[in-house]
């Protein structure tokens, strides 16, 4: 048989680096394609390839998703993980809208247009994200009329509409996966999890918005890439999918667990609420559980303990 061969866009990022690696673990062919946005350092990213760099199945291409040869792309590939987007809430008002616009819309359109002339492409799968929703006082099931809060989320949102769009329309074989708040080895540095991490082992001061009450569904990273692995595999299409995890914590108390777990105090400043920040994401994995077999493993406890490691080795502290 021979080696089946995927497509993963922002394969430089937090969760497409970690994804490919789980693919080339499973034996796939990958060809990852990344073009450094400068959402964050381009040293972490590079460092998030260096593994994948070194693989004999691994292709990597440094191009831009709206600027590249999207046919030759997915000329050869059967699935697609399309993961490429411009991240962030709080960065997304103002003059950064225009490149939110084109990362996370017209980038997915474009690659969409090309996959109506792939018809062997077996499975595409968006990465979506909780912020499609908006506020929630409870747990959120996926017929709950979105309503995003910032400009990052309405753009998440096209994409994804556009994704299940062009499904229904033309057949494409298409999940869109909701992620909530992953964490872990690898999370972006403007992440919360990650800037409490580092802030508290350099014993500098960190920011508390609004009154830290505010909860977040966290989901570890090796559950969203066993959610990401099971979508692919899956003969469902059309959907979209609530991808949470087993933690479901307030901002301090997730600080708490990173004092215990480093044995540091941390030295909080408090500041007022950021427009675009849901007070509280809550998801109902019920229909990821039932239709794809979705069972998430890891608690907040457990995934920063890894997560905390990889800090420290990232900025030798
Ligand atoms: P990330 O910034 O670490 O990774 C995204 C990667 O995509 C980056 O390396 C960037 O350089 C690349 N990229 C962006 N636009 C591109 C383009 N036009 N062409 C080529 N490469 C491009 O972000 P992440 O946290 O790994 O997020 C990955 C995806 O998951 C994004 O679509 C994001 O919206 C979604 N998501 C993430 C979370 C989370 O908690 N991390 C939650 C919900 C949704």
């Amino acid at each position: 048989m021979s080696t089946k061969s995927v497509l993963v866009t922002g394969c430089a990022g937090f969760i497409g680096s970690t994804l490919s690696e789980r693919l080339l673990a499973d034996g796939y062919e990958v060809i990852g394609i990344d073009c450094f946005t400068n959402n964050y350092s381009r040293w972490i990213k590079e460092r998030n390839l260096l593994g994948l760099r070194l693989h004999p199945r691994f292709t990597f291409l440094e191009q831009h998703l709206l600027h590249t040869d999207r046919d030759l792309l997915l000329d050869k590939v059967n699935y697609v993980f399309h993961l490429a987007a411009l991240p962030g809430v709080r960065t997304s008002w103002g003059a950064h809208f225009q490149e939110y616009v084109d990362h996370n819309i017209l980038a997915t359109q474009g690659l969409l247009e090309a996959l109506r002339r792939h018809t062997h492409v077996e499975k595409v799968v968006y990465a979506s994200s909780s912020s499609v929703y908006g506020g929630m006082t409870g747990p959120a099931d996926e017929f709950r009329v979105p309503t995003p809060l910032s400009p990052y989320g309405v753009t998440k949102l096209s994409g994804e509409q556009l994704c299940l769009l062009y499904g229904h329309h033309y057949g494409i074989p298409i999940v869109a996966m909701r992620y909530f708040t992953v964490f872990g080895p690898r999370q972006r540095p403007d992440m919360a999890f990650h800037i409490f991490i580092k802030r508290i082992l350099e014993g500098q001061p960190l920011t508390i918005f609004g009154d830290g009450g505010q909860t977040r569904d966290f989901t570890f990273i090796k559950d969203c890439v066993d959610a990401n692995i099971a979508a692919m595999l899956s003969p469902v299409q059309g959907e979209a999918f609530n991808i949470g995890g087993v933690s479901h914590l307030s901002v301090l108390e997730v600080v708490r667990l990173i004092e215990k777990a480093t044995g540091k105090q941390a030295n909080l400043l408090w500041l007022p609420e950021v427009p675009g920040d849901p007070k509280h994401t809550f998801a109902d994995i019920g229909k990821a559980q039932a239709l794809l077999h979705y069972n998430p493993q890891f608690d907040v406890e457990h995934g920063l303990r890894l997560q905390i490691d990889d800090v420290k080795r990232l900025y030798n502290l």
